[in-house]
């Protein structure tokens, strides 16, 4: 065979790119093969290529095999052809086919169209005896294009640690390259609607630090880059970077499709700026069944649950069939706001009338809806009676109504679940000796702190994260590492003298434990969120709202103490805990302290 050819514009080859069907495709190759063309290897590679994509495998495998010793070249083409085709197996018989032929060893073009495959069906294993086979044959340095497509693979398959390992090493990672990196981040820290609208903030963040690497390394990013950006904003309620974000967008002429629609909806929404989002929803030109999804999320985790129940009957009349993420927000906007019945009825069309079958948040909604209205029976009959097997958010949710309204047997048998499930989640803990706290249960309050204590369980940190004047700052609770320390403790203690001059009263008698943690008497004015309100007060610009994101629930003496400081201070708290948003404002709090 003749491997450099004067072949590669000959008028058969013009033919065969034109090909759109089998028949004209068989028509080219048997005039390949009539006029000898088939002999040389590039005019092999391109029908190689066009088989691969009009005619069945075996067609494709016959023409290869009838090649006589086939160079990499054409391995390559025919293993990149057939992933392209998602002929994944085919694929890896031919690969292994290099592997046993001493003629021919694998180079620099085998690998990155496997990974790609790989990566898209999340075979790790596979990939990762790939890679193994990369360092072997190949060895060190890793060429660029392999490791751009190692670092896709392993994003792809969640593991993101390795990804970023090799990313680093790439000494000038292209757009795609960037991207890649940047959604695995973005995808893995992307929160399930169902029990809290938390990601894992650290790698949202980690996409914000990496973007502004990228910006540095001039790459220029395009929308997806930007959709990641916008979603791991949305993620942090990091609103002066999202907004500059949409910014972006607007002055380089990007188009704001639904998927930037969508994600930016979500960034205002999960910033508090509720009405941005729906004005945002409204000027969409195209909107899609996400960018409804978005906006009736939006509604329901802030409490606005007629104007979600609404926008979702608008969209039933434009046309969009509603999916599982649909209902499951109509189902929150009706448990935020007590409409029992209504959400029912929501969760039973899911079956009857949009044919979807409810999952695992679908019944968690439910319990969370049927509990928050006292039906405790009604919410464990439903927990009982499931068609799967209940996890320990459903059984949590049943405990949380059990002691909210103080059914003591309820409780038990949920809590007793819990622990078979999670046996070192403090969380549990917590809840059982509230219910005991509940039922003036002392003896039983004490007993549980002191077997969490035996057991050397641990209770996560509180932690709050407020955005002045551009910039993110976290605290913890009792939180001494901020370098305005001093100021902020100061202002803590006037802030605490202030709440004294209004009667209030800390509640830390009658609570030992508090809702999630954090509580213990003498730090009860040290809880994360009111460093970062004092803070806020200290630094921000006095009109500007302050925004807060907690990652547990807001404590009892919190919530009220911030119902205090929005009034006392006039200015407008939104703090986004672990279920929902409060927006705190002259004394009272949109959750209606229902929370
Ligand atoms: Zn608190
Ligand atoms: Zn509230």
């Amino acid at each position: 065979m003749k491997s450099v050819s004067p072949t590669s514009n000959h008028p058969v080859l013009h033919l065969l790119r034109q090909c759109k069907t089998l028949d004209t495709f068989k028509r080219v190759h048997a005039q390949m093969i009539t006029t000898g063309l088939i002999r040389h290897t590039y005019p092999v590679s391109r029908i190689l290529y066009f088989s691969s994509a009009l005619a069945p495998v075996t067609y494709t495998l016959t023409i290869f095999n009838q090649v006589l010793n086939p160079s990499i070249f054409l391995y390559n083409t025919l293993v990149s052809s057939l992933t392209r085709e998602d002929h994944i197996q085919v694929a890896l018989s031919i690969y292994s086919r290099i592997l046993t032929h001493f003629s021919v060893i694998p180079n620099n073009y085998t690998y990155p169209s496997l990974f790609k495959a790989f990566g898209s069906h999340q075979w790790l294993k596979e990939g990762k005896s790939l890679h193994v086979h990369v360092l072997k044959f190949l060895g060190t340095p890793i060429d660029e294009f392999i490791q751009a497509s190692l670092v896709t693979f392993y994003s792809r398959c969640g593991k993101v640690g390795i990804a970023r390992y090799i990313f680093d090493r790439i000494r000038k990672p292209d757009l795609a390259t960037w991207n890649s990196m940047l959604s695995a981040y973005a995808c893995n820290a992307t929160p399930s609607l169902a029990d809290n609208i938390h990601g894992n903030t650290g790698f949202s963040l980690e996409v914000l630090s990496l973007f502004s690497l990228m910006q540095k390394s001039f790459v220029v990013p395009n929308e997806v880059t930007l959709v990641t950006l916008i979603t791991a904003c949305a993620d942090l309620g990091a609103l002066s970077q999202g907004t500059w974000a949409h910014v972006y967008v607007i002055r380089n002429n990007l188009i704001v499709n639904h998927f930037i629609g969508t994600a930016l909806i979500t960034l205002y929404a999960n910033s508090g700026c509720l009405d941005l989002a729906s004005q945002l929803f409204n000027q969409l030109a195209h909107r899609d069944a996400f960018c409804f999804n978005a906006m009736i999320r939006g509604f329901a985790i802030h409490g606005r649950g007629n104007e979600a129940l609404g926008l979702f009957r608008k969209m039933i009349q434009v046309g969009f069939a509603p999916d599982g993420t649909t209902i499951l927000s109509v189902m929150n906007a009706c448990s935020h706001v007590g409409l029992v019945d209504e959400g029912r009825k929501y969760f039973e069309s899911m079956k009857s009338v949009y044919r979807l079958e409810p999952k695992i948040e679908h019944y968690c909604c439910l319990v969370d809806l049927l509990g928050r209205a006292g039906l405790v029976e009604d919410a464990e009959e439903i927990v009982l009676s499931m068609p799967m097997k209940p996890n320990a958010i459903l059984w949590r949710s049943l405990l949380g109504a059990a002691r909210v309204h103080g059914n003591l047997d309820i409780g038990e048998v949920a809590l007793r679940k819990l622990l078979e499930l999670e046996p070192e989640n403090s969380g549990n803990f917590v809840l059982l000796s509230n219910m005991y706290a509940f039922l003036n249960r002392w003896e039983d309050v004490k007993r549980v702190r002191t077997s969490m204590k035996r057991l050397g369980i641990d209770k996560t940190p509180g932690s709050s994260i407020v955005e002045v004047n551009g910039s993110m700052h976290e605290f913890l609770i009792g939180d001494r590492s901020h370098p305005k320390v001093k100021d902020i403790y100061l202002k803590l203690e006037e802030m605490n003298k202030r709440l004294q001059d209004y009667g209030h009263l800390p509640r830390t008698r009658d609570v030992l434990f508090d809702i999630e943690d954090e509580e213990r008497e003498e730090a009860l004015s040290y809880h994360s969120e009111r460093l970062a309100i004092s803070f806020a007060l200290l630094e921000s610009d006095a009109s500007a709202p302050i925004r807060i994101i907690k990652n547990l629930r807001v404590c009892v003496d919190c919530h009220s103490c911030t119902k205090l400081f929005s009034k006392i201070y006039k200015r407008e708290i939104i703090v986004r805990d672990r279920t929902r948003f409060h927006h705190f404002k002259n004394g009272t709090c949109s959750c209606l302290d229902y929370w």
